[in-house]
Parts: structure tokens; C-alpha cells; sequence
């Protein structure tokens, strides 16, 4: 069985001296604590540069893994503010979160520089949350298959050395930030779409295995629903990850719906 997991993504967003304060209501907001909860589901919150050394103490407290939310491809060089794997991992980070959209869209990343940064990352040691998802106008234009399938074949093909340290978020654009969720069956058709993806590239047993996560105005009023999916192995959450009792009522029912 594939364990659930909830991601937050902070974005640029939290200083280190509302961390401690982040942590304690977190704790406080999950039914059945924080400690039975873990065992259930994977909680990890993709932090700034900036605070990921203090969150990984903090967190482990809570039972919290802290990812990074972008690496540099190279190991070292004239990349001016940049950041490696390895300087990711030597603050105590395990994950990172690869070509999410907003980095496609502002800071220019393609499926190549994705693909470099999937090798990079699990080269490293890395286990890595990679982002796919189409726009609003590629889903009007019934291209949402062929724009998924062209960014993920990118990432499956770069992760296929280390499978098992790979999951995929479905983040379709439209959703992201806008309080429009996709409806559970939306984001069900696709993750199918993604899991025989992995199948064709990975074959069975691994697509399987493979957790794929649903991300874009995920909140807890559609998180059950959301969960409920067949293919649907958890969330990666923007704005409803930085309040810790939406955040905490989201893990509440994630590690209850099982
Ligand atoms: C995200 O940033 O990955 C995201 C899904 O944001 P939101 O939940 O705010 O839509």
C-alpha cells in the first residue's frame, strides 16, 4: 500500500522566528497527535533556503521532513545564487521539489533543466517531489494529456536509476493559488493518465509503487474527497500548508480516511 503523503509547499513565504510558533499549533491542531499520524501518513513542508537547517530540528520534533523547494543541476561552480544538492543535504534536507510551475514560469525552466535537475538531485542522495501540470489554456485546447505526458516522460526518463526515491505531483496550472481546485474526478483522470505513464516506462510493479500527489487549491474542505481517489497518494499544498490548522485538520483526515 502506498503511504499517503502531504507536502506543503511554502513558496516565499516564513521567517525563522515564527518557526518554534508554526510547529507548537501544528502539533495542538492534529487529532490523535502529531506522533500517530506520522505513522500513517508522510508529512513534509518545502521551506526557504533560509530556514530549512532550524526546520529540520524543529521538525523532526514533530515528525516533520523538510524539503527544499528547487537545486541547481551542476555539484559547484559560477552560479551565482544558486544552491546545490549537496548544500541542500548538509543542512539535514532529504527531499527537494523539482520544476514546479511557478519556477517553469518565472525562472525559466524547461523539461531539459528539470530532467538535469531529477538526475542531479538523485544522484546526490536526494529523494525528489517532481511537478507536473498543464495550463488553462492547454486544458481548453484538450491538450492536458499530451503537455503532462511530454514533462513527465522528461522526469522518467532522467529518474529511472532510482525509482523508488521519486514522486510526482499532478499540479494543474489553473489551480494553483486560485482557490479553483480540480474536482476529484478531474484530478483522478489524470493521475490514471500519469500511473500507466510510469508503467510504460517503468513497468508495473514500479508505477504501482509510485506515489503521485494532487496539487492546486487543496484544502480541508476537498481533502477527503480528493484522497478518496484511486490513484490519488496525497497533496502538495500551497497556501493552506502556512496556517498550522489547516494544515493539521488536512493531516487530521488524511491519516483517518485510511
Ligand atoms: C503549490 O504551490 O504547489 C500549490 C498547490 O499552491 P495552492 O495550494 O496554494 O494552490
Amino acid at each position: 500500500m502506498r503511504k499517503i503523503i502531504l507536502a506543503g509547499n511554502w513558496k516565499m513565504n516564513m521567517l525563522n522566528r515564527n518557526l518554534e510558533q508554526f510547529f507548537s499549533e501544528l502539533e495542538t491542531s492534529i487529532d490523535g497527535g502529531i506522533a500517530n499520524a506520522s505513522e500513517r501518513i508522510e508529512m513534509i513542508l518545502a521551506v526557504p533556503a533560509t530556514l530549512m537547517e532550524k526546520a529540520v530540528k524543529v521538525g523532526e520534533k514533530c515528525k516533520v521532513q523538510i524539503s527544499s523547494q528547487n537545486i541547481h543541476w551542476e555539484k559547484t561552480g559560477a552560479f551565482t545564487g544558486e544552491i546545490s544538492a549537496e548544500m541542500i543535504m548538509e543542512t539535514g534536507v532529504e527531499t527537494t521539489l523539482i520544476g514546479h510551475s511557478e519556477r517553469r514560469q518565472y525562472f525559466g525552466e524547461t523539461d531539459k533543466t528539470v530532467a538535469s535537475k531529477v538526475s542531479a538531485s538523485l544522484d546526490a542522495g536526494l529523494k525528489i517531489i517532481a511537478c507536473v501540470g498543464e495550463s488553462q489554456k492547454e486544458r481548453e485546447s484538450g491538450i492536458t494529456e499530451q503537455v503532462v505526458g511530454r514533462q513527465l516522460t522528461a522526469i522518467l526518463k532522467a529518474g529511472a536509476s532510482k525509482t523508488e526515491n521519486v514522486v510526482i505531483a499532478y499540479e494543474p496550472v489553473w489551480a494553483i493559488g486560485t482557490g479553483l481546485a480540480a474536482t476529484s474526478e478531474q484530478a483522478q483522470e489524470v493521475h490514471k493518465f500519469i500511473r500507466s505513464e510510469i508503467e510504460k516506462e517503468w513497468g508495473k510493479e514500479k508505477a504501482e509503487a509510485t506515489r503521485i500527489l494532487y496539487g492546486g487549491s487543496m484544502k480541508p474542505e476537498n481533502t477527503k474527497e480528493l484522497l478518496s481517489q484511486k490513484d490519488i497518494d496525497g497533496g502538495l499544498i500551497g497556501g493552506a500548508s502556512l496556517k498550522p490548522d489547516s494544515y493539521g485538520k488536512m493531516i487530521s483526515i488524511g491519516s483517518s480516511s485510511l
